[in-house]
């Protein structure tokens, strides 16, 4: 790792400052076997040690020990980490990569290390309940007025490649109490999400349905906001923990609290707040709670099953192969590709060519292209729905509650 080092520019004193709560004792934890260097997507693609697991780890030892400047070209390996965490599962010294990862970038904002323009823009709509409404109602007043379209021939490369992922923006569910139907079993809370909430319209209502119609009350409080996932992995963590403790008021009692979108549940799940044991993947609470789903009818089609990284490698809860092996006729296989498919939160903005490069591998390890592609998380769903238009395969992108929903007729 010293080698590594001495390739990046030496610190200045603040430096230090910045990282001063940085976990160096995990950090010390990794005993650079490079075991995770072979799930490392970035490292995959780079082949450079700054872009695997145990590179950025000694990144950040060094920018927390005041060795690295935090203007550096460190920064750029740190910022290229997707926190797909495919490297904590694998690691034999259970090094806590995320925690580590969000600290470290976390040490980098206080540096004043900001991200583009575009993340600043989306961010200023997220922040309260009353902008993301506005958002909402821009994206599909957008799109329905057509505008969205011409968004695709801007010069400007980002907001064409934004504009490339809206394709069919619905509107929310309403919130308040969505009654059980039939015989009442409880109560659930449910997670709307923010820039999610017009992208994952039909989802969240297909989460309503599916919910109602297996006897649960689905309160959706109207004070909740953005989980703040993306403010803590930009490093914003101030912004990160305001957003928490507001929607910590927002779910009070003690109803579970079920999110559509696995990046959101993990962030809320791992706030640190006692209300986090609560979150839980939508696809997990059908799961454990399945002999109360009305009888499902048979849907025809094959079905490919995308695991996103946050399900798999963080929240490890809510696989939803087995509940779709529920319904009759549809045949189900998992995708057998593993790694990150290169969304991983506003990523796929960020850093446009590394995320279809991943994107692009996945798609080439489907060897019979299925009628649907299911994933549970926003970005994932996004982002290789427009790679798949783009490459002309006609799959479509779906969550899984929507087929339960399509299967229950609701
Ligand atoms: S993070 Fe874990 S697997 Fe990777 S080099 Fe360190 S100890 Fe080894
Ligand atoms: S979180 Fe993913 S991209 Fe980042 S170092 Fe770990 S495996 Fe690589």
């Amino acid at each position: 790792m010293r080698i590594l080092k001495r390739k990046f520019p030496r610190s200045s004193p603040e430096s230090r400052d910045s990282f001063h709560d940085f976990p160096l004792l995990d950090a010390d934890a990794c005993v650079k076997c490079g075991l995770c260097l072979p799930h490392c997507p970035t490292y995959a693609l780079h082949q450079h040690e700054g872009d695997s697991p145990r590179g950025r780890i000694a990144l950040m030892q060094g920018l927390a020990q005041g060795e690295l400047d935090p203007r550096g070209s460190a920064v750029q390996h740190l910022d290229g980490c997707l926190v797909c965490r495919a490297c904590e599962p694998v690691c034999p010294a259970e090094v806590p990569y995320g925690r580590l990862i969000d600290a470290g970038r976390t040490g980098l904002w206080r540096a004043g290390r900001r991200p583009s323009a575009l993340w600043r823009l989306l961010a200023a709509f997220r922040r309260t309940p009353r902008r993301i409404a506005v958002l909402e109602r821009l994206l599909l007043f957008a799109h329905r007025s057509g505008v969205i379209g011409l968004f695709r021939h801007l010069p400007v490369p980002r907001l064409r490649r934004l504009a490339a992922h809206v394709t069919r923006p619905h509107a929310a569910p309403k919130p308040g109490r969505h009654p059980a139907k039939g015989e009442r079993r409880g109560e659930v809370m449910l997670f709307l999400g923010c820039v999610a909430r017009p992208l994952d319209g039909r989802v969240l209502h297909a989460c309503v349905n599916v919910l109602t119609a297996m006897g649960y009350d689905v309160n959706i409080p109207a004070a909740q906001g953005c989980c703040g996932a993306m403010d803590a992995h930009a490093g914003d963590r101030e912004t990160a923990q305001r957003l928490v403790t507001a929607n910590v008021a927002a779910f009070g009692g003690d109803s579970e609290i079920l999110s559509a979108a696995s990046g959101c549940a993990i962030v809320m799940r791992e706030s640190g707040d006692a209300s986090g044991a609560r979150v839980h993947d939508v696809m997990d609470f059908i799961s454990r709670h399945a002999d109360a789903l009305p009888a499902l009818r048979p849907l025809h089609g094959r079905v490919l099953v995308h695991q996103p990284c946050t399900q798999r490698n963080a929240l490890r809860e809510g696989r939803p192969t087995e509940l779709l092996r529920r319904i009759p006729d549809l045949e189900i296989a998992e995708l057998a590709w593993r790694d990150c498919c290169g969304a991983a939160g506003s990523y796929l903005f960020e850093h446009p060519g590394e995320a279809d490069a991943l994107g692009t591998r996945l798609l080439a390890s489907i060897t019979a292209a299925p009628d649907y592609l299911v994933t549970s998380n926003t970005g994932c769903s996004i982002h290789l729905a427009r790679l798949l238009r783009e490459q002309g395969m006609a799959v479509k992108v779906r969550h899984p509650v929507e087929l339960l929903a399509e299967s229950l007729g609701v």
